[in-house]
């Protein structure tokens, strides 16, 4: 464990944390993991799951937790998906058209929100991560977006972990329908400041006393910096202690796994 400034860990209040790579890795649970989440639920500690993968629902999260004995509520969790439909509806008119690209985290997502799903006389595109897509979805969203619909994106990570390496993940689509149409998407998930801002609207918390644990630097650690977060990185996922050492974006907090931040966090002073 690293721990460079105790005093840091002192004025948190209140957290947003990344699932993958922090809380588990693919199916394995992460060691600690559940202890940590049931020692902040004893003590009150308001908290928030937020995950820019947007191909499950809060639902199918609850159940995935559960079945690593990690117990969660489905209003502890926040996808970019959920975030992307919430975001739209605070700057979308009732009722807007939109064709989506994704799994069905994001599709039943927008459907909550009473967005109309369609191809035809399209306001928004909405890409998520779509593990079947087709070149007909991107001429769909390419002409769309030619045609004046609003490009808008879960989350921008250009690739996805899987077992057998990184594979494209969401901003590898967006890219190919960026080429296409010569126009940048508007995307929601961390770094950029939308999911980040809902994820503590949800919880009824303020940056100030909120932290955001991930193992993400480019991600979680710059998103959290950008939105005014105490930013806690853990070397449990994708960012290891060589990428920490040359990185512009250095977290106030790291630790090997979530199970030595529970240790720090316990023997905290005015814990
Ligand atoms: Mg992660």
């Amino acid at each position: 464990m690293r721990d460079q400034n105790p005093e840091k860990l002192r004025t948190v209040k209140n957290l947003i944390i990344d699932m993958d790579g922090v809380l588990y890795c693919g199916r394995e649970p992460l060691r600690g993991a559940k202890e940590f989440l049931s020692h902040l639920r004893r003590q009150g500690v308001p908290f928030i799951l937020a995950t820019n993968n947007s191909t499950l629902t809060p639902t199918q999260y609850v159940a995935k937790l559960g079945a690593m004995d990690i117990e969660v509520t489905e209003d502890r969790i926040l996808t970019s998906g959920q975030a992307t439909a919430l975001y739209l509806s605070q700057v979308a008119q009732p009722a807007a058209r939109v064709y989506a690209i994704g799994e069905a985290g994001l599709i039943s997502a927008l459907r909550e929100q009473a967005f109309v799903i369609t191809d035809e006389d399209v306001d928004f595109v909405v890409v998520g991560l779509d593990r079947e897509l087709t070149y007909e979805k991107l001429e769909i969203a390419t002409l769309a977006i030619r045609a004046g619909a609003t490009f808008i994106g879960t989350n921008p990570d250009t690739t996805l972990p899987t077992e057998q390496g990184l594979v494209p993940g969401t901003g590898a689509t967006l890219a190919a329908l960026e080429a296409a149409t010569g126009i940048s998407p508007l995307t929601i998930g961390k770094p950029q400041p939308i999911l980040l801002r809902l994820a503590m609207e949800k919880v009824g918390v303020t940056p100030e006393g909120t932290a955001i644990i991930g193992d993400r630097l480019e991600t979680d650690v710059l998103g959290g910096k950008e939105a005014g977060l105490t930013t806690i990185l853990v070397l449990s996922g994708i960012s290891d202690r060589e990428e920490l050492a040359t990185s512009p974006y250095q977290p106030d907090l790291v630790f090997d796994s979530i199970g030595d931040l529970h240790q720090a966090w316990r023997s905290r002073k005015g814990s």
